[in-house]
């Protein structure tokens, strides 16, 4: 028995589709529709979904630990200061977009 790349729900050699979570199965093709390469794949976009909520966590981190989100007195140079004032829309914003890109190339 097979399992779905993408939930790891079983799933019959003979499916086209997950029962679950209906992602695609047919990698081999059928007569209908031939074999394509996918260009991601599933594996590789959960992959890159993993990677980017590790990122997203490490900003909201940068920001409740360093940003002054918590009851405690932050103290930040102000060249450390600076480097925060980028680094955090950048883990959190990219984080984010990069979670989002990697949920649509599950597609690809
Ligand atoms: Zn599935």
């Amino acid at each position: 028995m097979n399992r779905c790349p993408y939930c790891g729900y079983p799933a019959y050699a003979y499916a086209l589709e997950c029962a679950k979570c209906h992602f695609p199965l047919t990698r081999g093709g059928t007569l209908y529709s031939p074999a394509k390469t996918p260009w991601i794949g599933a594996e590789r976009a959960l992959e890159i979904r993993r990677k980017a909520l590790a990122v997203l966590a490490l900003g909201l981190l940068l920001k409740v630990y360093w940003g002054g989100y918590g009851p405690w007195p932050v103290i930040s140079p102000p060249a450390l200061d600076h480097l925060r004032s980028w680094l955090e829309p950048l883990f959190t914003e990219g984080g984010a977009a990069a979670y989002a890109a990697g949920w649509v190339l599950r597609f690809f």
